[in-house]
């Protein structure tokens, strides 16, 4: 394929002592060629690919020397976008990065639009569509085992699974169609019956085990919804900003996310846990006084976790075991706080109250049990054996949608077959079964999604 050669800020605005510029296309050499500067005079057109060399950007017109930079130059199709690849690493700010930007357009390059090198690697061939949204996730990615899902699905694991899913479909339909046009066996239909169960039956399977996969991926990706709730005074700021500050505060800059309550992000142990309606813990220490009943409500029920945090040093009060109520069938830790005071909770009647959640005692001010908190919080997630990096997770709301329907056309397979369909009917769930999961890896997908899935990448990747 052909494509002009683009050129964008690949490292995030503002961020970092080094920020790189990169160029894609047939002219990348060239155009850097003409703009670099080396102490020993060489040319970028006459060195090895992969290698990086030391010099200076010049303005050609003015021989003003913008920055001091290492020049990485890597010819395809060894390269992400597969085409010859340069990136010019900058150690200055943003305004002398700006500024090589700049030089460079001036060469001859084009402004990349978002996304656009990624793009171009899958439009080279060098990915596949979940791949590519791989990389989307994995600038987005909040922590370690959220990045390791993004890589897995870089490195093309949910790709394989799904190409191995179609290829058991081909094999089925290929099979059916040759005992279509062969019927000498009087027991063809018996045959065909007894093979479409079994490969259906077994694809369902594994298409439900993706989908199962995808709670943990999307929390990984958008992070467990945690609210924080409590009688006044029992500790809830206190455990809000331990939580903080113990975890690293994840920073937050996804596109286009409004957000009518007040957020924070932060690491627990792997987990990304979204702390909402922080605002109301920090401003009026009720959530339901600042919102209402109802929204409160409603604000649990959306909740992926909710940790229930109990006065120790009080008795156990009716108030409290509304808090109980109102939780019941969520997913609750229950945070006997205060351990450091005079005991007077009954703690086996709380037990009794909880039935099997899980009860954690600290002391926030004494900072005691902190940990036995966010052991909890990961065993929960986790359930204490599960490492993101060992098995694929469906994250990608796009990906789950699609294998919802996958599902749904196999299921309409094993019926079909229950309810004596004809063959060549049943096998046009089956192909459509096929066609979905191959809108996965961008196998039968048109150019408009394709564009549109781009265009949400950030400039420069
Ligand atoms: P909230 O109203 O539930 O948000 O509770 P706060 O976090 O504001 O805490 C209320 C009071 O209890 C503050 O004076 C805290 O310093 C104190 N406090 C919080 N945790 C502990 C604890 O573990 N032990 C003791 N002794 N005091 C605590
Ligand atoms: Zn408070």
């Amino acid at each position: 394929m052909e494509f002009d050669t683009i050129a964008a800020i690949s490292t995030p605005m503002g961020e970092g002592a080094i920020a790189i510029v990169r160029l894609s296309g047939d002219e990348a050499i060239a155009i850097a060629d003409k703009i670099f500067k080396s102490p020993n005079n060489k040319s970028l057109l006459e060195v090895p690919t992969h290698t990086i060399h030391y010099g200076h950007i010049v303005d050609p017109k003015s021989k003003e020397v913008a920055e001091e930079v290492m020049i990485s130059v890597m010819k395809g199709p060894r390269t992400f976008t597969r085409e010859d690849v340069v990136e010019i690493n900058c150690h200055g700010g943003l305004v002398s990065v700006n500024r090589v930007l700049q030089l460079v357009l001036n060469g001859g390059a084009r402004l990349a639009e978002p996304g656009e090198f990624t793009k171009r690697a899958f439009l080279n061939g060098r990915i596949d569509l979940s791949q590519a949204e791989a990389v989307m996730d994995l600038i987005r990615a909040k922590t370690d085992r959220a990045m390791n899902v993004a890589l897995g699905q870089m490195e093309g694991r949910l790709s394989k699974l799904i190409a191995t899913l179609r290829q058991e479909i081909l094999e089925t339909v290929a099979h059916i169609e040759v005992n279509i046009d062969y019927p000498e066996y009087d027991d063809v239909e018996e045959m065909t019956h007894r093979i479409l169960v079994e490969k259906a039956t077994y694809i369902k399977g594994e298409l439900e085990r993706l989908l199962q996969t995808s709670q943990q991926g999307k929390i990984l990706r958008e992070g467990l919804s945690t609210v924080i709730i409590g009688r006044p005074n029992v500790g809830k700021s206190s455990l809000l900003n331990s939580l903080v500050q113990e975890n690293k505060a994840i920073v937050t800059d996804i596109p286009g996310t409004t957000r009518d309550v007040i957020e924070e992000y932060v690491n627990v142990r792997g987990v990304p846990l979204r702390l909402v309606d922080t605002a109301g813990i920090r401003e009026t220490e009720d959530i339901v006084e600042r919102i209402g009943v109802e929204r409160s409500r409603e604000v649990l029920k959306k909740a992926d976790l909710i940790l229930l945090v109990l006065n120790s040093a009080e008795e156990f009060t009716e108030e409290d075991k509304q808090l109980f109520a109102a939780t019941s069938g969520m997913d609750v830790i229950v945070i006997a706080n205060k351990t450091d005071l005079p005991q007077k909770i009954d703690l086996d009647e709380v037990r009794d109250f909880a039935s099997n959640r899980t009860i954690v005692t600290t002391s926030l001010l004494e900072e005691k049990g902190i940990d036995d908190l966010e052991q909890a919080i990961a065993d929960m997630f986790f359930q204490g054996q599960i490492e993101a990096g060992d098995m694929t997770y469906v994250s990608n709301s796009r990906h789950i949608a699609l294998l919802h329907q996958a599902l749904q056309a196999i299921e309409d397979v094993l019926n079909g077959i229950d309810f004596g369909t004809p063959i060549d009917i049943i096998q046009i769930d089956l192909t459509r079964t096929w066609e979905l999961l191959g809108e996965i890896i961008g196998d039968t997908v048109e150019e408009s999604l394709i564009n549109q899935l781009f265009s949400q990448f950030c400039l420069g990747k």
